[in-house]
């Protein structure tokens, strides 16, 4: 399409046409019939989505922030020790999130760009009696992988909930909520799930869920508890309206038809896909000369971040613009100049990823970078014809 410029931010993506048009559809009333099927068949993909058969889902009209603020707001009383796996800016507001709550918070950190290892996480355990732990799957900061696996075994262990950010990860990064014993898993719509941005959603497990029953203090947010939410989720899921705030319905069904999409490709598929792509993309960013924030052991499958070549900034994205692909700048505050994010997750193509490498080459060529050109797209090529 002539003038069309790819979004290749991490979030939000391009989106599949069909969701597009569920978006476009006249709005239906949030009690018919028609949307209670719409509304409880996308809850049950959900938990096929997340690999969470016991889990209870939860679609909330609100962004990815909500999601946190729900996880935290529902598990956390005042004065509960909470543990923080840093990777970056998201991790951070997760314990800005816990202290909102009255939690004390503690890190466990790694320099930007690395993720802390299991052994300091487990430290870090041993050292106080945590109710819960958070990790950032993707922090989408920096582009680093967290070991969400590991992570919760440990909290498991040590007798603490884990609640894992997926928000740049869901649906393109493999977690098994349930086999994992991840006890929230929480996403927001603008990502790797597909759908415009607007709804927070997230799973929680069965020690989440007892965990909120049992607490001693109320819920300190009307809008996020778990006991108005609840009886909704089991309500459309048993095809009957039931009302407690409005439900966002077309990006409900819009989230139904993405799920659809993401069931039919199938999971084990759809990670194999993101980790080709991931990988040629940074095949493509280092053969270009470009270091990259994360470390190539912790880095993520659905996003890259790659350095600015010396004595070039933001007037490189510019130019990638011009080009025909959007990319993000940097986020992280110690290196927030210094270094830009591409998105590659959802619907993402080999195509996609190889225009956008056409057009971060044409960028560096129009700043006066020195490189070979085709030296980008070419590995990453390599990369996806690997068998
Ligand atoms: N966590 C992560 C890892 C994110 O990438 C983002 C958004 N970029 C958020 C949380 C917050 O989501 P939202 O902007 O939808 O509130």
């Amino acid at each position: 399409m002539k003038g069309r410029t790819l979004l290749m931010i991490p979030g939000p993506i391009e989106f599949e046409p069909d969701v597009l048009q569920a978006m476009g559809q006249a709005t239906i009333s949030h009690v018919a019939a028609d949307f209670c099927e719409v509304f409880g068949r996308a809850l049950e993909r959900m938990r096929e989505v997340f690999l969470c058969p016991g889990g209870q889902p939860f679609v909330v009209a609100g962004s990815g922030t909500l999601a946190m603020d729900m996880a935290v707001a529902n598990l956390v009383e005042p004065g509960d020790r909470a543990l923080v796996v840093n990777t970056g800016y998201f991790s951070d507001r997760f314990a800005a999130i816990l202290e909102r709550y009255g939690a004390q918070v503690s890190h466990v950190r790694a320099p930007v760009g690395g993720a802390p290892g299991a052994d300091e996480v487990e430290a870090a355990l041993q050292q106080g009696d945590y109710a819960l732990v958070t990790v950032t799957h993707v922090d989408t900061s920096t582009g680093v992988l967290a070991d969400v696996q590991g992570i919760a075994a440990l909290a498991r262990r040590y007798g603490a909930l884990c609640v894992a950010d997926g928000v740049c990860a869901t649906a393109g990064e493999e977690c098994r909520q349930q086999e994992w014993g991840v006890d929230v898993y929480l996403t927001a719509s603008q990502k790797a799930i597909g759908v415009p941005p607007g709804l927070a959603l997230l799973v929680a497990g069965p020690l989440a869920i007892d965990a909120w029953r049992a607490r001693q203090s109320p819920v300190a947010n009307y809008y996020a508890d778990f006991a108005n939410w609840l009886p909704i989720m089991e309500a459309y899921e048993a095809r009957r309206a039931s009302y407690f705030a409005t439900p966002a319905v077309n990006l409900v069904s819009a989230l139904d038809v993405s799920l659809g999409h993401i069931l039919a490709e199938g999971l084990e598929a759809r990670f194999r896909r993101h980790r080709r792509i991931g990988d040629a993309c940074k095949a493509g960013i280092a053969a270009l000369g470009l270091g990259q924030v994360a470390a190539p052991a912790v880095a993520a499958h659905t996003m890259t971040a790659p350095y600015y070549p010396e004595g070039v900034g933001p007037e490189l994205l510019k130019a990638v613009l011009g080009a025909g692909a959007i990319l993000a700048g940097g986020l992280q505050p110690e290196i927030k100049t210094r270094y830009f994010r591409i998105g590659h997750m959802g619907a993402v193509s080999a195509g996609d990823l190889l225009a956008t490498l056409g057009a971060i080459e044409q960028g560096l060529a129009a700043v006066g970078y020195r490189f070979e050109p085709g030296a980008g797209v070419a590995a990453a090529q390599r990369e996806l014809l690997k068998p």
